[in-house]
């Protein structure tokens, strides 16, 4: 399968250019392999920024794609390239299975990926300003967006101590806080503005966070609630690890193929060859 391209909700600007069109292609199975066995000991936000230098080929008119590009890219934008990873590699449907937070209900869910990935934002500027204001004092706050490196840095944090991983983000993509009052540049700010400030970052990258809102057809309750893509995208691949190398097992055994060889061929390719293979041989033979 070829790469295709697509288009960054976001984009990433380098010395004032913007680069928005990526051109990704579909996992191969040394991709599954390698996220089965190194991408085991990553972060989330590690796994996923090897995975997107792995499979991210082109970005706009850049020369290259590194892992540090691939850091540099807003949670969205990583986000949604894993959206489209998933649908080149397991298709368009994400079917997922989810209990009701009132009376632990089954929800199934068939979602489609397309409708999940939002249009460009069209964002001018990688510089924003905000206004808010915390107990009386106006502040003007300057930051950038969230990118996968303040992921991977929060990445040890995030779990155990979410106000210090909220902390270190703000530390890290907010430019500058001002009092609007006096004009003068602010030391010490408050929790209250850490927590407005990652309002506002959301608000202007929300493929950041896909929030789904619900009814239990069950108790009628409605409730929102976050799908996380990437570990739904691992999990995915965790739950065929025994099939991959059975596949792979099939076409050695019987095609004579180097394990490199059949690894190299896209998941599609190589269910397809394993398909034939058990047309020929009848599914009984297959071993
Ligand atoms: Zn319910």
């Amino acid at each position: 399968m070829e790469p295709v391209t697509v288009r960054l909700p976001g984009g990433l600007r380098v010395s004032g250019d913007w680069h928005r069109d990526a051109m990704l292609r579909p996992l191969a199975g040394r991709d599954e392999a390698f996220l089965l066995q190194q991408g085991r000991e990553l972060s989330a936000a590690s796994r996923t920024t090897a995975l997107l230098a792995r499979c991210l080929s082109r970005l706009g008119s850049l020369p290259a794609v590194t892992a540090e590009t691939v850091r540099s890219l807003t949670i969205g934008d990583r986000e949604a390239l894993l959206l489209h990873l998933r649908r080149l590699t397991f298709g368009e449907i994400v079917s997922c299975v989810l209990a009701c937070p009132h009376c632990s209900g089954r929800l199934d869910l068939d979602l489609q990926v397309t409708e999940l990935l939002l249009p460009p934002y069209g964002h001018d500027s990688d510089n924003h300003e905000v206004s808010v204001t915390v107990g009386n004092v106006p502040y003007r706050v300057r930051f950038r967006l969230p990118n996968g490196a303040d992921q991977e840095e929060a990445a040890n944090l995030a779990a155990a101590a979410p106000d210090a991983a909220a902390a270190l983000v703000f530390g890290r993509c907010v430019q500058e806080v001002i009092d609007a009052r006096t004009g003068e540049p602010v030391g010490d700010v408050p929790a209250e503005l850490i927590d407005t400030v990652a309002g506002a970052m959301a608000e202007r990258d929300p493929q950041a966070e896909i929030l789904l809102n619900l009814t239990c057809p069950s108790c009628n309750a409605s409730f929102q609630t976050n799908l996380d893509v990437a570990q739904y995208f691992y999990r995915e691949l965790h739950r065929h690890e025994h099939d991959l190398y059975r596949e792979v097992h099939l076409l050695a055994f019987h095609h004579h193929w180097s394990e490199a060889a059949i690894l190299k061929l896209t998941r599609r390719a190589r269910l397809l060859y394993v398909e034939l293979l058990s047309e020929t041989l009848g599914e009984g033979r297959l071993q």
